[in-house]
Formats: structure tokens, C-alpha cells, sequence
């Protein structure tokens, strides 16, 4: 493999076979002190890809943070020691790892930015745009446009939790290519809302997957883990590191999904848990009234696979209750079932490519 040469971030140099914490600025907050977004780099001591991980673009979605966390310093938290995931001596290639690229929205506990807005819709961002707008660009302009592949970290709104599953443009056969060697069970093909990290990436040539793993506000292990284990594999795939790719045992790619809804306000209870095959007809969740009494039942209208579920009680009318994948073949059924809860790593993938006319796409309906 051929050595690799200093890299340049914004005008910072970093030797190969290094890992610098440095940050990138944005301009000073409201008392003046230096607004930063914290970035870690591992450069390799080999060429090779430049692969940029990004959490908390979303400040509330916090495993994408952990994941970042556990992929550089281990289970320990400790730098430099034997469970670090990564040692730049041995890297071929270069990562450029944000934390929390939404660092006042994490700092208040929120999806948006202290303006209100939803970062993750103004990508690629402007100079002289909004507050929002000019942190998206200045990621965009920083990180995005200097690197080969971007893997973009996310979970459920509060209120719900979404099994491990990667988003990517499908037709796109580098985002394809790692979106599968990603690992998760479940891969949904969009490109992704407009002004989205990753529809706006990938259109300028940077193929970039998103990762939507368990509930936000929260560290979540299995998430996590998932994450790092995705994501070396990922690096792998590219050549970066040297590892065995872990497989799932079954995979599959989906364009469309059902939201089942809550049909009446009150407090939810559900039957099932995310990751679940149900059967059309079934009952997957109840709604009480305040005195506790069983008031109505929410039937699932398919039978398929629950890739999204309601976590909190507290319901209203249209409330999304599950998001579910809609699985006709009946042979199909029976592997996900039988194995919905396996984590056995298998040398063959089962991939089956999910057609169904009559659901609606994440781009209409993505969060
Ligand atoms: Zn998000």
C-alpha cells in the first residue's frame, strides 16, 4: 500500500498514522466566546478513502454521538487502549468524525437549532443564509466537499424508536454498495428530503448513507454497538481496515412502508415489539381512556414487518402507532420471524427486494 501524505484540514496539517481532536469554526455564540463544532480526524498511515461520520445533526439524536465514541476509544472510553476500534498506524484512508454536528441543539435538548430550524433540510446551506443555514454550509463546505463517502447518524423522534436501518439512493451504486455493507436487516432505497446531509451530498458526488437506530435523548448499547460494528464493516468494504465483514442472516431492500395511525386520542398500549412480524388482522396495539378501560384496538392493516414503533403513551388522533413494511411472500415471512431476534452472523444473505405499490415513500413522509 502506498504511504500516505499530510492532510490539510482547514489549514491545520496532520501527519499520516495520527489522530488529532480539533474543531471546526463557525463564528462566536451570543457572549462573544468562539462557536465551534468538535471534529476528530484519523489519518491513516496508507492511502485511501476519505470517509466523513456525522451525529447530532438532529441535537437530540444521541446514539450517533455514542457511536462515534465507541468506534474511536472502545467500550472504555479510554483512548489508547486494546478495545479502540480504529489505530491510524494500521488505517488506509482518512476519517473525519463529528460528534455532534448540531452542538446548541444538543445543548438544549433539541431536534432544531436555537433559530427553530431543521438543519438537516438546508444542506448544502448558505454563507450570508440563516443562522441554520450557514452551519450547513459550513459543514458542507468543510467536511462534505473533502471527503469520498459520508455516513450520517440518526434515531426516531422522542416519542418512538426505529429498528436498525440504513437509508440510501439505491440507484446509486456506491451508495448501494455500502449501504449493504453496512449490515442492518433493513435497507430503505430513497434519496432523502430535499436539503437533506445526504440527498445534497450524494448529488454532488459524495455517496452518503443514514443510519436511523432506537429512540433520541439517550444512549442506547444495542444501537450503538450496531452502529460501530456497521460502520467497521463499512470500512472495511472500502479497504480502509482489515476485518471480516459481519452479514445479516436475512436482508431487505425496501421502497415503501405503512403508518398505521392512531385512530382515537388516549393512552397507548402496544402488544408488539419494533422488529416484529405481523399478520393483517392482528391486534398490535390498544388505546385506553383515562380510567384505564380498553376503549379501541389498532389492527394492523398488512402483513409485514415493524421497522418503526410508539414508545410514549400519551396518543392523538393520527398519531403515527407503527411503521410497517409490507412482506407478502409467505417464505419470507417465516425467515423474518424465525429470526427477527437472531444476532448469529451468517456467511450467506437472504436479500429479497420488497415491492409494494401502495405504501407511501420516505421522501413524502421522512422526519
Ligand atoms: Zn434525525
Amino acid at each position: 500500500m502506498a504511504a500516505a501524505d499530510d492532510y490539510d484540514f482547514c489549514g491545520q496539517i496532520i501527519s499520516p498514522g495520527t489522530r488529532i481532536e480539533t474543531s471546526l469554526k463557525i463564528g462566536n455564540d451570543p457572549l462573544g466566546q468562539s462557536a465551534e463544532i468538535p471534529v476528530q480526524i484519523l489519518h491513516g498511515s496508507n492511502k485511501g478513502p476519505k470517509v466523513a461520520i456525522i451525529g447530532a445533526i438532529h441535537g437530540d439524536e444521541l446514539n450517533g454521538t455514542g457511536i462515534i465514541h465507541h468506534l474511536v476509544h472502545g467500550d472504555d472510553h479510554l483512548p489508547g487502549t486494546s478495545d479502540d476500534h480504529i489505530n491510524p498506524k494500521h488505517l488506509a484512508g482518512t476519517l473525519i468524525l463529528v460528534p455532534v454536528a448540531n452542538v446548541e441543539a444538543m445543548m438544549t435538548n433539541s431536534r432544531t437549532s436555537p433559530d427553530g430550524r431543521d438543519l438537516n433540510r438546508l444542506f448544502p446551506g448558505s454563507e450570508k443564509g440563516n443562522q441554520s443555514s450557514r452551519l450547513a454550509n459550513a459543514i458542507f463546505t468543510h467536511i462534505v466537499k473533502n471527503v469520498d463517502y459520508l455516513i450520517d447518524l440518526h434515531t426516531a423522534p422522542y416519542t418512538r424508536v426505529n429498528v436498525p436501518q440504513i437509508r440510501a439512493d439505491l440507484d446509486d451504486p456506491e451508495c448501494k454498495k455500502i449501504a449493504r455493507a453496512f449490515g442492518t436487516k433493513v435497507v430503505m432505497n430513497s434519496k432523502g428530503p430535499k436539503g437533506s446531509i445526504r440527498r445534497e451530498a450524494t448529488n454532488i458526488g459524495v455517496p452518503t448513507i443514514l443510519l436511523e437506530s432506537g429512540s433520541s435523548h439517550r444512549f442506547e448499547p444495542d444501537a450503538v454497538h450496531g452502529g460501530v460494528i456497521g460502520i467497521l464493516n463499512v470500512l472495511a468494504k472500502l479497504g480502509m481496515i482489515e476485518r471480516t465483514m459481519l452479514k445479516p442472516n436475512w436482508r431487505i431492500l425496501v421502497r415503501k412502508f405503512r403508518w398505521v395511525r392512531a385512530p382515537i386520542g388516549g393512552i397507548l398500549h402496544t402488544l408488539i415489539p419494533g422488529g416484529a412480524v405481523v399478520k393483517e388482522g392482528e391486534t398490535i396495539a390498544y388505546i385506553t381512556d383515562p380510567f384505564g378501560a380498553r376503549v379501541d384496538d389498532i389492527i394492523s392493516p398488512v402483513n409485514g414487518y415493524v421497522v418503526g414503533l410508539a414508545t410514549t403513551p400519551l396518543v392523538r388522533p393520527g398519531d403515527p402507532i407503527a411503521n410497517i413494511v409490507i412482506v407478502r411472500e409467505k417464505k419470507l415471512q417465516e425467515i423474518i420471524a424465525k429470526e427477527s431476534y437472531d444476532d448469529q452472523i451468517h456467511d450467506e444473505i437472504s436479500e429479497h427486494d420488497i415491492e409494494d405499490e401502495d405504501g407511501s415513500t420516505l421522501d413524502e413522509t421522512e422526519m
